[in-house]
């Protein structure tokens, strides 16, 4: 019976990237999920590697620094293995600054003047936002996941779909994963179930919510060339440049408690659409491509749970990256191999314990 060394539950962009890390550094993986790859949140997502959006909280940023440094590598080995070359969609975000993001950190530029402006995107309706320019890209989902589920397959990672986790048992030297069909034996176990981690490990204090966002997709008029993303505290509009989704753009995102419920609501799609009209008028009545939402896993302080589990030091957690998984599996399948390895992680991890002590409301 084949025993793995580590085995993953989840097959998002957390579960994976972590598969091909730890597959690198010669580990025996094994990833199991309860349906198929990367059909949850890591493809529902708009790309942004948004590091330095104003709303981050400030423990992010060496993690989210780290990640981005890593990116290049990260997409490099994507297409070693799989032949799909993951193309940045954007180079820069045109971010708005809400009147709470005063001094968001010290490398914030200057605020952008009207004139600036009118000939950066003369479409748009600037009415009472301050806008600076951010040096940040944004990619593809869906690009990313093609490539990271071929690069996954051209290896010996052993990929489970329709495999659902139900329990765990840890024993002195090894664990015990229970899953529909059957159970695994494995040294070390990564929870990687994004917002179903709360019914997959027994996190006493730590919960993970689902977080729902709605997302829609619209043609972009020709009279709107657009090539860098567009956002506010409230919206954002990214659009894609290359590839079979050329042309249109991504408008996003709702942010609402509503369990696991993932259906979509013509009315919250029409806010979305009516908000990003008001900055540029000329997306108000392009053709609705496609609309969709996913699950965004939060916890109650807004950063992610990376380590062992208080007490059980081979059942580990990497999950919790809420608005930002796509931006931090790099930086995350790192440092969780690290932690696999015995070696020291390259950034100080103390932020994003599963032991740390939260506060109650965030
Ligand atoms: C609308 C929206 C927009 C977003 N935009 C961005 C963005 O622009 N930039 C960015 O960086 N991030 C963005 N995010 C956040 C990002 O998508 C998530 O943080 C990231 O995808 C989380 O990845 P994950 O692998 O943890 O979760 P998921 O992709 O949800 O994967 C979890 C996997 O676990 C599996 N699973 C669950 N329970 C079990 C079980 N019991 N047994 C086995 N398998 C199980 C699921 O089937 C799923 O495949 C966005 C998210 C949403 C919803």
């Amino acid at each position: 019976m084949h025993h793995p060394d580590i085995c993953i539950a989840g097959a998002g962009i957390i579960g994976l990237s972590l598969a091909l890390e730890l597959h690198h550094r010669g580990h025996r993986v094994t990833v199991l999920d309860q349906g198929d790859p990367l059909a949850e949140a890591s493809t529902a997502a708009a790309g942004m590697l948004a590091a330095q959006d104003p709303d981050n909280p400030p423990q992010l940023r060496p993690l989210a620094d780290l990640s981005l440094s890593l990116y290049p590598a990260f997409l490099d080995r994507l297409y070693n293995f799989s032949a799909i070359r993951v193309p940045f969609q954007t180079h820069t975000t045109l971010q708005s600054l809400h009147p709470k993001h005063n001094s968001p950190n010290e490398l914030t530029p200057a605020d952008l003047t009207a004139e600036d402006l009118s000939h950066l995107l003369p479409a748009l309706t600037p009415t009472g936002h301050r806008f600076i320019l951010l040096d940040e890209h944004s990619l593809d989902p869906r690009q990313l996941a093609a490539a990271l589920l071929a690069a996954v397959h051209s290896t010996t990672i052993d990929l489970r779909p329709n495999t659902s986790l139900l329990s765990t048992r840890s024993t002195s030297n090894s664990i015990e994963i229970i899953t529909a069909t059957g159970t695994v034996h494995s040294s070390r176990f990564v929870d990687c179930t994004g917002a179903w981690a709360t019914t997959t490990s027994r996190l006493s204090h730590l919960q993970i919510a689902p977080r729902k966002g709605q997302m829609v997709a619209v043609a972009l008029p020709p009279s709107l060339p657009l090539h860098f993303v567009v956002r506010t505290p409230d919206i954002y509009i990214v659009p894609r440049t290359t590839g079979p989704a050329a042309g249109r753009a991504i408008i996003g995102a709702t942010i609402e408690d509503s369990g696991f419920d993932k259906s979509i609501h013509p009315d919250d799609i029409h806010h979305l659409r009516a908000l990003a009209a008001a900055l540029l008028p000329p997306i108000a009545n392009t053709p609705q491509l496609e609309a969709w939402s996913g699950l965004r896993p939060a916890t109650p302080d807004g950063l992610p749970l990376l380590g062992a589990l208080p007490g059980d030091p081979n059942h580990l957690i990497a999950t919790g990256h809420y608005r930002n998984g796509i931006l931090l599996a790099p930086a995350t399948a790192l440092v969780m191999a690290q932690l696999l390895s015995n070696e020291t992680p390259s950034v100080d991890l103390t932020s994003f314990s599963p032991g740390r002590a939260v506060p109650q409301t965030a």
